[in-house]
């Protein structure tokens, strides 16, 4: 099947070729992002694939729908740049990778919470420069704290369990009790009960109109005063003007982001060389106690095998007429 590939990296490219070995599919490749201009180069191709910043709103599924496209297979679980509901009425088939390795985030979260804790970003370049003092690099013990873990599905399980490993005690809000955390000590409160008590706070429910802005001031003034939070899950869970205020008056003590509500128009390029307009990101990056990655949380060699083999496995059902259980259906639409 003809696939066009958009917002293609060159890991993308090299991980999508070596998973066609098994597929033979014919993929043209896009650096570019998917967005109304862009979307006539999809014309002729039956399948688009896409990833977490291209643009899947009306508009541009028209135009690929104009264009013959009537597959849509994201490289993500997440799907919250898209139009279901628009995009299943032009009668789409679209598909994604509900799972692809929840260790590689898990795994990225405690490191940023690692990292943050005890600095290991300010010790790296001091060291680099010759400052081996210790000042401003206090940190605490993760032993003995309270962990509140939001959302406990395949990824917020791994990480409560590794904290649980840290000799933590283990707090969760979720809309759904996850048996495996509760049978391992895993304490389910109401989040406004949840958040008085917590050292850390980590971000792991998917954004949905409920979950936008979750952590806002409200929810803010309630957290436990110098608390440290972390969001590698999506960036507009958090109001991030309101987690500034909390940063200034000492309500946060730390903030770890590898996702934010307007990284769309930053992250996965190099913009190096460019003046960058976006002055609350640019304000977070001046605090000493902040640290931010460029959503990197999945990216490790097996989250890449597994998204584009399944992708490709996807696009694979769908030429063959047939449903593999990727498809995001109309039940989907009630939680986007
Ligand atoms: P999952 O579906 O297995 O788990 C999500 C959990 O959130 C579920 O237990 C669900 O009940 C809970 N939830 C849903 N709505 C909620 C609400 N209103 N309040 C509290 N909890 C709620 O998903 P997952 O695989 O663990 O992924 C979690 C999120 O991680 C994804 O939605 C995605 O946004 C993010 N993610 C980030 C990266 C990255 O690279 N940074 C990569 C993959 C996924």
């Amino acid at each position: 099947m003809k696939v066009a590939v958009f917002s293609t990296k060159p890991y993308d490219r090299r991980f999508l070729e070596e998973a066609n070995q098994q597929y033979s599919h014919d993929l043209s490749f896009f650096e570019t992002r998917l967005n109304v201009e862009t979307a006539r180069l999809a014309e002729g191709h039956e399948a688009v694939t896409v990833f977490v910043n291209d643009d899947c709103r009306e508009p541009v599924l028209k135009v690929l729908k104009e264009g013959g496209t009537r597959c849509l297979a994201l490289r993500s679980a997440g799907f919250n740049h898209v139009d279901l509901s628009a995009a299943l009425k032009m009668g789409f088939t679209v598909n994604r990778v509900p799972a692809y390795s929840p260790h590689a985030v898990a795994e990225h979260t405690l490191a940023l919470c690692l990292s943050l804790n005890r600095q290991i970003h300010r010790a790296f370049n001091r060291v680099r420069e010759g400052n081996f003092a210790l000042d401003g690099l206090l940190g605490f013990d993760l032993h003995g704290k309270t962990v509140g873990i939001i959302g406990t599905g395949k990824i917020g399980a791994i990480v409560a369990h590794a904290f649980l490993g840290f000799g933590c005690r283990v707090l969760a809000y979720d809309i759904q009790r996850n048996p495996d955390c509760e049978k391992e000590g895993v304490e389910y409160l109401p989040l406004p009960e949840l958040l008085p008590e917590s050292d850390v706070v980590s971000l792991h429910c998917p954004l949905t109109p409920e979950t936008r802005h979750l952590i806002n001031r409200e929810s803010l003034n309630r957290a436990k005063m110098g608390a440290m939070l972390i969001n590698t899950s999506r960036g507009a869970l958090v109001e991030t003007k309101a987690v500034v205020e909390a940063l200034k008056n000492g309500r946060l003590g730390a903030l770890a982001l590898d996702v934010y509500e307007e990284e769309g128009d930053l992250f996965f390029e190099d913009l190096s060389n460019e003046v960058i307009h976006d002055d609350v990101f640019m304000r977070l990056l001046t605090f000493p106690n902040v640290l931010i990655t460029g959503h990197q949380a999945f990216f490790t060699r097996e989250a890449l095998q597994n998204i584009t083999a399944t992708t490709l496995g996807n696009i694979s059902a769908f030429a063959r007429g047939e449903t593999n259980g990727n498809e995001l259906s109309e039940e989907f639409l009630a939680i986007q």
